[in-house]
């Protein structure tokens, strides 16, 4: 093998990434106009649209994404029956809980009402124009007591193949509980599962691997279809829910970190960078679960026995990133219609957003539709959304890397609290890296 240093994931996923971009780009200059633009190339006529965007960005994006989605279910049951049949102390579990799902609730609190002051502090919605074509028709938000019940599987093998988390999440842990109380089997089963979990870990780093093809493919598709144009007009609420993105991201959680654990931010946000590349260009904090997982417990020292529970609850639970988008939407909303929102809705807003970042999936878009829960629940009109919906897809992406960062930092405090943290792996700047370069020696 050649000795010469090979690049970090990290760097690898960032030039995938930009290289995308630049292809996107292009491709959007070439077709400008002319959809239909073919290329004569050694006597033949390559319809560039077909070819290229629809066939091998879109082919390669979808694949990199359905693999990383491939692994989210076997993942999380599997990592979760570990954790959970590992905790020396069952009653550890209730506290757990309520401690992880207490600190999701009060960061997405806060991250809301960060967001409606920034949004009242810089009013994005004076001066703006309701097209009167604007329509928008949401799906039905969930009602917030179906929400609940549906926490609970009546068939785990369906809530599997549907990938209902929560349902996922709460069959795992009563069959990890069951089997630490079942001795000998317990035991015997427990070996199988913590061989299981190495090997769906191995699969992730493969895949983390393939990254930045992946991250190429969906930038450069992405790229040529974003326009541009709506940013311009809506640049003032842009603005906003990306200041209070980046201001969450890095100084809520930089100074939550450190006050409730001590740990240093800038170590944490150096390990974070590969899984909010993964959250930033899969617009999904589902998809990006795996590579949280390895993040978490690999790089950032947090042991499985919290991680695998604190996690996936997160990647389905805490969404920091789509409240801010939602508490400024809301009040730029209420500014474009002119409706004089009282301290008393405002209240409501950051109630019912924070509860409807629960009912929330992980999945591109989602927040979109949440977020006529929120409005309804002010009376604001829903076709508002139907203003913001051009700049979404950008801003998404940008609040999915947020949200993933959440997870981590709440998985960080919970594991330190419980003991469940190495210090060491958290100190370790190489940590997790090595495993990273793949040796198929024993393949050849
Ligand atoms: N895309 C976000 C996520 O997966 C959810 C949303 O805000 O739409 O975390």
């Amino acid at each position: 093998m050649t000795e010469h240093k090979k690049l970090g994931l990290t760097a690898r996923i960032v030039i995938g990434m930009l290289a995308g971009i630049i292809v996107g780009f292009f491709f959007k200059w070439l077709l400008a106009g002319q959809e239909e633009r073919v290329l004569y190339f050694v006597g033949l006529d390559i319809p560039l649209k077909a070819l290229f965007i629809d066939g091998f960005f879109h082919i390669g994006g979808e694949i990199f994404i359905a693999s990383l989605k491939m692994l989210v279910v076997p993942l999380v049951f599997v990592s979760l029956v570990c954790g959970t049949c590992s905790l020396s102390d069952t009653s550890a579990l209730g506290r757990l809980g309520g401690k992880t799902i207490g600190l999701y609730l009060i960061t997405t609190a806060l991250a809301i009402s960060l967001a409606i002051f920034a949004a009242l502090l810089f009013s994005p919605g004076e001066g703006v124009q309701m097209q009167s074509d604007a329509n928008f028709n949401p799906s039905e938000a969930p009602a917030l007591s179906q929400v609940f019940i549906n926490i609970f599987p009546s068939n785990p093998i369906e809530s599997m193949a549907k990938g209902n988390m929560l349902q996922i999440i709460v069959f795992a842990v009563l069959f990890g509980l069951a089997m630490a109380m079942s001795g000998k089997a317990g035991e015997r089963l427990s070996a199988v599962f913590n061989d299981l979990s190495d090997v769906i870990m191995k699969l992730v780093t493969l895949l983390m691997n393939l990254a930045p093809y992946g991250v190429f493919f969906l930038m450069a598709k992405l790229f040529t279809t974003l326009g541009f144009e709506t940013i311009a007009s809506l640049a003032k609420y842009f603005g906003v829910v990306m200041l209070v993105l980046v201001l969450h991201g890095f100084l809520s959680y930089g100074v939550i970190l450190k006050l409730l654990t001590g740990l240093n931010p800038l170590v944490f946000f150096r390990k974070m960078q590969d899984a909010a590349l993964f959250g930033f260009s899969t617009s999904s904090s589902n998809a990006t679960m795996p590579v949280t997982m390895e993040t978490v417990t690999k790089k950032l020292g947090v042991k499985n026995s919290v991680a695998s529970f604190t996690v996936p609850l997160g990647a389905t639970i805490n969404m920091d990133g789509t409240a801010i988008m939602q508490g400024v939407a809301t009040v730029f909303i209420a500014q474009v219609f002119g409706v004089d929102l009282t301290p008393g809705d405002y209240l409501m807003v950051v109630l019912t957003a924070t509860l409807a970042s629960i009912g929330t999936a992980g999945v591109p878009g989602v927040g979109l539709i949440m977020l006529a829960m929120v409005l309804q629940q002010v009376g604001l009109p829903v076709e508002g959304i139907a203003l913001i919906i051009g700049v979404d897809r950008l801003l998404d992406m940008t609040r999915t890397a947020v949200n993933v960062t959440g997870d981590a930092m709440v998985s960080c405090i919970v594991g330190k609290s419980e003991h469940a943290f190495d210090i060491k792996v958290f100190n370790d700047i190489n940590a997790g890296t090595k495993e990273e370069d793949i040796d198929f020696h024993h393949l050849r």
